[in-house]
């Protein structure tokens, strides 16, 4: 048996801080520093050549690794409970670099109907003109997705909860069905967090955060990572160092320094959550509200077996007013941000018809489910009263008719 590393018995929160971050650096700094050299210098040829062959740990060029860089990787790592893992200058490209690596012409994707507006332009524009189909089953329904699975596939993806109606997959139904048809699974994690949710301990072989959202956390810096079994992210990582999309250091830095208080973040971000979605709920300017910790929700069942601690820190509520009230309620905020990130310390809230689905007809977003007054509203970690307060306030605003 394998010995079990210090670190395996850490939990969650101590991983955020201390994970990954081993040194020794220079003079004995506590922090992991930015170390910003394009290239790594060698006196003696023969370990120079070593290091280039990949016999003796070092760094040769940053395109391909940096000791920051590393250092947030193997932070990731750890909290994702991944064998290896590997880091891009944005989601996209960690996601778009993972597809492109592990896939070849003739091959079947299978997905759901609900997955990132980039991601689904990969699935139906970009892969299928190189021979590669993407068919997308309906997001919450695991027969359909077992079904199109079933069919024959090389690789399924999935993220849960989706943007922007908290949408759950069930992961480990997910995983049986790709286990069954030889299929690697792929999971975006960017909306849970490994805080409150581990795909591969569910069952998934890779999994892929957008860094630029809860990871970094304070909305100042773009990133992206793939974590999971060894020989597919050492695939990855080959394609990444050819294809060029690296993080740079500066970029590692922040989100090592933003990952430090992760744990803290989400659950309060979750807590807060929570008490929101449950008093919008009953707030009568609100028609409906979308978020896997309330009762109501489709996906509440699974999303209880397989997340821990917290539904995470994004929910989406539609108005009765339409998108009218939206244009009245938005701008009254005063604790959100009007912007189309999320996950940040700071709240954001925005309509999905303007940002994330903005390039979608009325009609397209009605079949995905997606009302033309929704607003999707990122909880930061104000105090949860003073954003109650804001939002009464401002639904309070609005004027029928
Ligand atoms: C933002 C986001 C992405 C893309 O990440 P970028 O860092 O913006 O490239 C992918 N998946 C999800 C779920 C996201 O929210």
């Amino acid at each position: 048996m394998s010995g079990v590393t210090k670190d395996s018995v850490w939990g969650a929160g101590t991983i955020a801080v201390r994970g990954g971050e081993a040194g020794p650096w220079p003079g004995g700094a506590t922090q992991v520093p930015i170390v910003n050299s394009v290239a790594f210098g060698y006196d003696d040829v023969d370990r120079w050549h070593e290091v280039a062959l990949g016999m003796r740990a070092g760094h040769i060029y940053s395109l391909n690794t940096n000791p920051t860089v590393a250092a947030f990787e193997e932070k990731l790592r750890r909290l994702e409970g991944g064998e290896a893992a590997a880091s891009f200058g944005s989601g996209m490209a960690a996601i778009s670099n993972t597809l492109w690596a592990l896939l070849k012409p003739g091959d079947r994707v299978v997905s759901i109907t609900d997955s990132y507006g980039g991601t689904s332009r990969l699935f139906l524009e970009f892969l299928p003109k190189y021979g590669i189909r993407a068919d997308l089953a309906a997001t919450g329904d695991p027969g359909a997705l077992e079904k199109a699975v079933g069919q024959g596939c090389r690789l399924v993806y999935v993220e849960t909860p989706t943007n922007p109606t908290l949408k759950v997959v069930d992961l480990r139904r997910a995983a049986r069905a790709a286990r069954a048809a030889g299929a690697i699974l792929v999971v975006d994690n960017t909306f849970a967090t490994p805080i409150i949710q581990q795909p591969l301990a569910l069952g998934a072989d890779l999994v892929v955060h957008s860094a630029s959202k809860f990871l970094g956390g304070h909305a100042d810096v773009l990133g992206g990572v793939v974590a999971g079994r060894r020989d597919l992210v050492d695939t990855v990582f080959k394609y990444r160092e050819i294809n060029g999309a690296a993080l740079s250091a500066d970029a590692a830095y922040l989100l090592i320094r933003g990952m430090k208080t992760l744990a803290l973040r989400v659950r309060q971000q979750s807590r807060s959550a929570l008490v929101i979605a449950r008093l919008l709920e009953r707030h009568p300017a609100v028609s409906r509200v979308f978020y896997p910790g309330l009762m109501s929700h489709p996906g509440h069942d699974v999303a209880t077996a397989q997340m821990r601690g917290g539904f995470g820190g994004v929910l989406s509520f539609s108005l009765k007013g339409g998108f009218d009230a939206v244009r009245q309620f938005l701008p009254a905020l005063q604790l959100a941000h009007l912007a189309a990130n999320l996950g940040s310390v700071e709240t954001v809230a925005g309509p999905p018809r303007t940002t994330s689905h903005v390039e979608l007809s009325a009609e397209d977003r009605e079949a995905l489910g997606i009302p033309e007054a929704l607003v999707r509203y990122s909880v930061g970690i104000e105090e949860t009263a003073d954003l109650v307060s804001d939002l009464q306030q401002a639904l309070g605003t609005i004027t029928s008719g």
